[in-house]
């Protein structure tokens, strides 16, 4: 690809909304352009790298059994009706009604419509296991689209769907999964891990999120110092702690704390340290139903560990009206003491007395407070998100946290779906079995925007060679000089003719614009073409990772060169 001839507009400014490095640069090298709130037009350079990506993912599900197919983006209510999500999926779930009036949507996922194939072809236990999968547009209507290709709305998806007869067979599809994302994201070049993720209301610890390790990542992580257990903090379990409450040894006190409404606000004016504190928060899901939770007041609620107590969904902090209505008392000042509402509280709280609380009194807290005494809660139970230093539930080891980038999810799903839309085949004894089903997803945007958190400096991209969008940048130096152009081009065209994919950049621009450009792009190598290196019968070849430099003889230039490709491709293998 000749660079005067590509179309590769590339930015001198970072887009102003761009907070994450892998926005910023996607959209300065001219990979992406924003359409609409988190909607891309993937441009030439950006579709490469797309390409490249997509390609690792669907060579490793071909090799781990998997069929490729294509779904269909717009999904008929009619089958979202069946599995009962058209009603559950909340407002992320794009509808719309065609010109008959009849309602669609727009797959966020299609467990519906590969259940719905599977349940009109698949009738015995002979035709499995089966697993199909496909690459894929899908559109959420998320909140908060934001971070560039990372949280878009529309996005290009890898999701596969594996069908069981049992749930032994279940288990080797799983794992079977499980197996091939690690190659995967090693392919692209990741630091990464897998995490044992929350499986919600389904049970059991069948779901595992890979995670990119990533400071700007959006998920919180836990892993033991010890053993290999880590974990999204949304899933990570705590373990009880042991012993008892000391037995009270305060009377319970009130105390004026005007305007004081956070516990480090009151602890610091108690002199009380806030794991002597309990706060109380009050919240409601989405059957209307309000729950006190209570916590130490250095410990932060687990929301998702919350809604799998409850069995609901979704919760949200009751606003202030409710919260007067609830406790009597403006936000800031709850407790649990009087509340006729369910009271639940974190089982850390069963080892502690005589802390402080909330007074359900606008300026009030109470001190010297103990459960069991001055109030009832319903059960103590694990509702506290993890952190560092918490004891690891599976060793005797200590927790550390991290953060990461959600890039797959793998999910043993039972029978979810089958159930609700009558999947079943018949198995070898002639019985009528229920599918069990498992789903995996791998965001293919955002594996890209992954690799170019971990991948970059101040100068640019460096792209990991399995995903570079080209291997080899070409930079002629002067591109008038009649010498420097034809060796520059009998170069590009050795190479090309190596099988490796190049881009020629024959502009008419300052060679050192030319540099920079290049160390934006993150092409991992780059050979320099100019007049005084040829005289010397020679080219200069720079690696973008190591910024090593080292002359390269005119001949046999392009098979030293297509050599340390191939050699960086081999070792992505990891075979
Ligand atoms: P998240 O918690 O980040 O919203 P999710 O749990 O909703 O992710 P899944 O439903 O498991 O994600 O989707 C499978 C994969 O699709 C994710 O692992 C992620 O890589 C990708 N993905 C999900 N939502 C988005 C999005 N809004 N933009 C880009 N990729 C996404
Ligand atoms: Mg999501």
């Amino acid at each position: 690809m000749r660079y005067s001839q590509y179309f590769l507009p590339t930015l001198k400014e970072t887009p102003g909304d761009a907070e994450v490095v892998s926005h910023q640069l996607m959209a300065r090298a001219g990979m992406i352009r924003k359409v609409a709130a988190g909607v891309y037009d993937y441009l030439p350079f950006g579709l490469r790298v797309i390409r490249k990506v997509e390609n690792i993912v669907r060579e490793e599900m071909n090799r781990a059994g998997a069929i490729e197919l294509l779904m269909p983006a717009v999904n008929p209510a009619d089958l979202w009706q069946q599995s009962g999500r058209w009603q559950e999926y909340g407002k992320e779930l794009l509808r719309f009604k065609d010109r008959k009036e009849t309602d669609f949507c727009i797959g966020p996922t299609h467990e519906e419509v590969v259940t719905e194939i599977v349940r009109g072809t698949v009738n015995s236990y002979r035709q499995l296991p089966l697993n199909l999968y496909q690459i894929q547009t899908k559109f959420r209507d998320e909140i908060r689209p934001r971070f560039g290709l990372m949280r878009g709305r529309e996005f290009i998806m890898k999701d596969a769907y594996s069908f069981d007869v049992d749930d032994a067979g279940a288990d080797v599809s799983y794992k079977k999964m499980y197996d091939a994302y690690r190659r995967i994201f090693e392919r692209c070049g990741l630091k990464f891990r897998a995490v044992e993720a929350d499986s919600g209301a389904i049970g059991g610890s069948f779901s595992h999120e890979f995670m990119v390790l990533a400071e700007t990542g959006e998920d919180a992580i836990v892993s033991c110092n010890c053993c290999d257990y880590a974990a999204n903090v949304e899933k990570a379990e705590l373990r009880a702690p042991t012993g008892e409450a000391p037995a009270p040894t305060m009377e319970l006190g009130k105390v004026a704390t005007p305007n004081l409404k956070s516990i480090e606000d009151v602890a610091a004016f108690l002199n009380e340290n806030p794991q002597k504190m309990v706060k109380t928060l009050m919240l409601q899901n989405e059957r209307a139903e309000n729950v006190a939770v209570l916590l130490r007041g250095d410990h932060k609620l687990n929301e998702v560990k919350l809604c799998n107590f409850l069995d609901c969904n979704h919760l949200q902090m009751a606003d202030e009206a409710l919260v007067r209505k609830l406790t009597g008392a403006p936000t800031g000042f709850s407790g649990p003491i009087g509340l006729t509402c369910r009271v639940l509280a974190d089982q850390e709280l069963a080892i502690m007395s005589d802390f402080g609380l909330g007074a359900n009194e606008e300026n009030f807290h109470l001190t010297g407070a103990n459960h069991g005494r001055d109030f009832q809660v319903e059960a103590f139970v694990d509702l506290r998100e993890a952190m560092a230093g918490d004891p690891c539930p599976r060793c005797e080891g200590k927790l550390e946290s991290w953060r990461g980038i959600e890039v797959g999810h793998v999910f043993k799903l039972g029978t979810k779906y089958s159930d609700k839309m009558h999947a079943t085949v018949l198995d070898d004894q002639g019985k009528e079995r229920t599918l069990i089903m498992g789903c995996y997803g791998i965001g293919i945007g955002r594996t890209a925007a992954a690799a170019i958190e971990q991948n970059h400096d101040e100068n640019g991209i460096i792209w990991p060679m399995p995903l570079a969008p080209f291997q080899v940048i070409v930079t002629l130096l002067n591109p008038n000089d009649e010498t420097v152009l034809g060796a520059g081009e009998a170069l590009y065209d050795q190479l090309v003719a190596e099988g490796l994919e190049v881009l020629l950049d024959d502009r008419d621009e300052r060679p050192g614009s030319k540099f920079k450009d290049a160390e934006l792009l993150g092409i991992p190598l780059r050979v320099t073409v100019g007049a005084r290196g040829l005289k010397e019968q020679s080219f200069e070849l720079q690696d973008r990772q190591t910024g090593e430099k080292s002359m390269l003889p005119v001949d046999g230039a392009a098979a030293t060169i297509a050599t340390r490709v191939r050699a960086a491709l081999f070792a992505s293998l990891g075979e």
